[in-house]
């Protein structure tokens, strides 16, 4: 009888498992609450904060703007430049080793919990379930006959997704436009080239990816799920299922049974469809949905709850000092962490670049004396108009003619000529150093050159 029991049992959990659509049963519990309150957490900022404007001298401006035309990226009140590329490099170095932490410490949290593609997943099957109903309506339904009720159904549902992944495309071209001038010219499609195709793609993509690929894109396309075991030790955490506990299972009668009663809960709960009492599985993505459903099962049944935990994966000794993986990701992080902060700190909103007429090296004046010309191409980085001023570094027979001085408009490059003159017998022949001081109130920068002495 226990036989025919598990029999009836395992072709009900076929159902739910990884082959054709899954239709994952919904659960409550701390893991799940987790899920939503990032996914809340990551859109909130991701819908939100290309609506914040930054007030610079009284204009307003969008707070988080890839401004690619004009070559720059406002980030409140930071503007950086292709000169900055470093920085650029910096931040998605520290963002490369926090994930490569992260994933050494919790397996594949990342991918439970912020990865895109399980929030957006998320949101589109809480969507569904309104719409269609729980994981066994939704079964029926696909496994029922086309009707006008079915079809209003299903087309409402695809609707609502369509609204939300265009809204999504609206938002992340946003961050390339300035999204109050983008939203009113959607409507009558007055929009680039460019726009027009990332409007378009981006909508496209996030309906495919959440609506209909969902979990086949963890399963089967996403490289990271393939090459994060290289980050893996022993004593990483990930979501595995207690065997000396658990089994032999209650329902196969054994008199010793374990505390799993094989109700297949855990399974039916699972977004990508696994049983995570067969043991660690790349499809696996941490998500901790089968310990809510675990949990609750095994407070039903007045057992201690855990029977699925996140584990170290099969080290019994978790001390830090025996974990060198983890360590140099750490350390690495804080040293990049140190040094992205440098570089903000250090970064000139001045720079100036020396540009010299090779044609003409140097020339002899009526009085004697000996000129060089010199191109100052002066970079204003700040959101306001420089006025700026130059003089030379240092006790040196070499002069500046006149007072070169330049306004450069906010963001912009102006060229600024200046001539340097020395007295013929005041320097012997061949290349001098000389320093430029470009300055403006309390902004100042130093380039070095040369004078010719012909
Ligand atoms: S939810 Fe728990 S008790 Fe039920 S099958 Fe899964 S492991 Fe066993
Ligand atoms: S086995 Fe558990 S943790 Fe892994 S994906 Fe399925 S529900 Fe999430």
């Amino acid at each position: 009888m226990s036989q025919v029991v598990s029999k009836v049992r395992a072709a009900k959990l076929e159902l739910y498992r990884k082959q054709g659509k899954i239709h994952a049963k919904a659960v409550d519990g701390r893991f799940n609450r987790l899920r939503w309150l990032m996914v809340w957490l990551t859109q909130g900022i991701f819908y939100g904060l290309c609506w914040l404007t930054w007030d610079v001298s009284g204009q307003l401006r969008q707070a988080v703007l890839f401004d690619i035309a004009h070559e720059k990226l406002y980030l409140f009140g930071l503007v950086l430049w292709p000169q900055d590329a470093l920085l650029l490099a910096l931040v998605l170095l520290i963002a490369a080793t926090g994930l490569f932490l992260v994933t050494a410490l919790a397996g594949r949290l990342f991918c439970g919990f912020a990865c895109p593609q399980t929030v957006y997943t998320s949101i589109f099957t809480w969507i569904e379930n309104r719409i269609e109903g729980d994981h066994l309506a939704r079964l029926q339904l696909d496994q029922g006959p086309w009707t006008a009720q079915k079809v209003l159904t299903k087309g409402s549902k695809h609707l609502i997704w369509l609204l939300i992944a265009s809204w999504t495309a609206i938002t992340f071209v946003g961050y390339f436009t300035p999204i109050r001038e983008l939203l009113p010219n959607i409507p009558g499609w007055n929009v680039g080239p460019w726009e027009g195709f990332w409007l378009i793609f981006y909508a496209a993509f996030t309906y495919v990816q959440a609506g209909l690929a969902r979990e086949a894109v963890c399963q089967h396309m996403c490289p990271y799920s393939r090459f994060q075991g290289v980050m893996f030790d022993p004593a990483t955490r990930s979501v595995s299922y207690d065997q000396a506990r658990g089994e032999p299972r209650r329902a196969s009668g054994d008199a010793k049974a374990g505390d799993c009663i094989d109700c297949g809960i855990c399974v039916q709960v699972c977004p990508t469809g696994i049983d995570i009492r067969d043991g660690l599985q790349y499809e696996c993505i941490n998500c901790g949905l089968c310990i809510d459903a675990c949990d609750q099962v095994m407070t039903r049944i007045g057992s201690p709850t855990e029977l699925i935990r996140f584990a170290p994966m099969t080290a019994t000794n978790t001390a830090w000092h025996r974990r060198p993986r983890v360590l140099s990701y750490a350390l690495l992080l804080l040293v990049l962490v140190a040094l992205g902060v440098w570089t903000v700190d250090q970064r000139s909103l001045l720079r100036v670049d020396i540009l010299r007429d090779r044609n003409v090296l140097s020339r002899e004046t009526a009085d004697g004396r000996i000129e060089n010309a010199y191109q100052l191409q002066v970079m204003n980085l700040t959101e306001t108009a420089q006025h700026y001023g130059v003089r030379l570094d240092g006790d040196s027979p070499v002069e500046i003619v006149g007072k070169p001085t330049i306004t450069v408009e906010a963001g912009s490059i102006a060229p600024l000529q200046v001539t340097l003159s020395a007295d013929a017998s005041a320097l012997p022949r061949g290349s001098h150093a000389v320093a430029f001081h470009v300055f403006s109130g309390e902004m100042r920068t130093r380039e070095s050159s040369t004078f010719r002495m012909p």
